[in-house]
């Protein structure tokens, strides 16, 4: 009998409680007071000012499982879902914290215990591997000798920069903040799968994957990019909770865990087909998790800022529900599934169900009635192209017309080994300005408009301000 997630998230949260931290419950993926961040993307933030030394608690240890978005921002990984086995827009990120109180040592050895002691996770250790910052001589050390992992176990990972792998063993949050070098642990998925250890061209393949990152929390990086020291050393740990179950339910997709097989098996009875396989069904069941989250915690899809993320992902996944042969309303249907498996440990999904709902249903109905069209156009101009590269006039009209964010049109490209000229896109999108500055006094701003219906209708005044709306 495998643990389910919901488990592993409890044994987590009890073991860090066995070890003196207070449990701290997730905070909202909107940052409070923190315009540096569109959405909250790790455990440590609710926190920041806590290591800055601004914000004392009355604990000096924390335990938690924090809500992340990573859509956008410094850490984005929307392109990655739907092609690796390993990343969501959503997941759960569980965290142990020190405030100033424990530092390397007790930091590696929790980590430790927890993964491997027969009472805990119990994880095979040979199938463990680290990652050191590539000067940390001292992390080196109680890997090597307070654990006692062989050295060939324990892989130095330095500056990035010009390097022929991307991983980076000094975490921020963003450009500026709390930030530090860490050390990463690694579970071998085996030999079957492709992908190299970290270090190494290969390793962002999904054999070796990230299980969990260690930061030495040490410094406040500035504006200028300097590393100011912060007040007390301090640790701040993440662990996916995704991930962590795939490793338990002996499974190497993230999708393939007990939680994900609930909504993609929820998916495939909503749109009426059978093969559970198709990637797309990844891609609407992830979605329909950052999506439900960020409406529960009070994002409205709109056309800027943090609402035009959230109108991106919808309108990507009810175009994946598409590509799977759904029609009408199915996205919003996916919302029930997600409060059977997280509406226990999340009971925002359920107070806040029937706004979550509506928003998903209006956006989904807005822009089917321009999907069909858009595609289609698409489908028209693909014989036509010279090379790979979707112009930016079409990839533009895709966007104006048939409301296509430029991002969804390059998921539609990639599918096909295409790529879109974005350069292309931004001067027709210049273009369409100036013209419209142009032609006088009836300006649009398509930089906070987008038209999702080929035919635009006059609403009436709005009596608060007198003004005519469009819809
Ligand atoms: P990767 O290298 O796999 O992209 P990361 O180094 O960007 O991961 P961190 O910023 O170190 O990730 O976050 C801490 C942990 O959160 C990771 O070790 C991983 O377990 C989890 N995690 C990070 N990004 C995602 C994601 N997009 N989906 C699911 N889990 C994630
Ligand atoms: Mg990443
Ligand atoms: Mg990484
Ligand atoms: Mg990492």
């Amino acid at each position: 009998q495998v643990p389910t997630a919901a488990d592993i998230r409890e044994a987590f949260l009890r073991f860090f409680e066995s070890k003196g931290h207070t449990r701290v419950p997730s905070s909202s993926l909107i940052p409070a007071n923190d315009p540096t961040l569109l959405f909250t993307n790790a455990g440590m933030n609710q926190f920041k000012d806590t290591f800055l030394g601004l914000d004392p608690r009355d604990y000096v240890r924390a335990t938690s499982s924090q809500k992340c978005v990573r859509a956008g921002g410094k850490h984005n990984d929307l392109d990655n879902v739907g092609y690796t086995a390993r990343h969501h827009t959503f997941f759960e990120m569980l965290g142990n914290f020190s405030f100033g109180d424990y530092f390397k040592k007790e930091a590696i050895a929790f980590a430790w215990e927890f993964l491997t002691s027969p009472n805990w996770m119990n994880i095979p250790t040979d199938r463990l591997y680290v990652t050191i910052y590539a000067t940390d001589d001292e992390a080196f050390g109680f890997w090597q000798n307070d654990i006692g992992l062989d050295a060939s176990r324990i892989i130095r990972i330095g500056d990035n920069k010009g390097a022929a792998y991307a991983s980076d063993n000094f975490w921020a949050m963003g450009d500026t903040g709390p930030c530090g070098p860490c050390t990463e642990i690694f579970y071998d998925h085996g030999a079957e799968i492709a992908g190299g250890l970290p270090g190494t061209p290969e390793e962002d393949g999904d054999r070796f994957i990230e299980i969990w990152n260690c930061v030495f929390m040490q410094f406040n990086r500035q504006k200028d990019g300097t590393l100011q020291p912060l007040p007390a050393p301090s640790v701040d740990t993440g662990m996916g909770l995704e991930r962590i179950s795939a490793v338990m339910q002996h499974v190497h997709a993230n999708y393939e865990i007990d939680l994900f097989q609930h909504l993609i098996q929820s998916a495939c009875k909503i749109i009426g087909i059978e093969d559970v396989g198709q990637p797309s069904l990844r891609v609407v069941a992830d979605h329909a998790r950052s999506c439900s989250f960020l409406i529960a915690d009070g994002v409205i899809p709109s056309n800027e800022g943090r609402g035009y993320v959230l109108r991106r992902i919808i309108r990507r996944a009810v175009r994946h529900g598409n590509k799977l042969g759904a029609t009408g309303a199915f996205f919003y249907q996916m919302v029930q599934p997600l409060i059977d498996v997280m509406g226990a440990a999340y009971p925002e999904l359920i107070a806040r169900r029937d706004v979550i709902e509506a928003a998903l249903r209006k956006e989904e109905e807005q822009f089917a009635r321009t999907l069909e069209q858009g595609l289609k156009l698409l489908e028209a101009e693909l014989p036509n192209l010279k090379g790979t590269v979707i112009d930016g006039e079409t990839a533009f009209k895709l966007y104006d017309t048939y409301g296509f964010p430029v991002d969804l049109t390059a998921d539609i490209a990639r599918e096909r080994g295409l790529t879109v000229d974005q350069e292309g896109f931004e001067s027709a999108m210049n273009e369409q300005r100036r013209r419209a500055r142009e032609a006088g006094k009836f300006t649009v701003d398509y930089n906070s408009f987008i038209k999702v219906d080929s035919q635009t209708r006059f609403d009436g005044y709005d009596a608060t301000t007198g003004s005519g709306q469009i819809i």
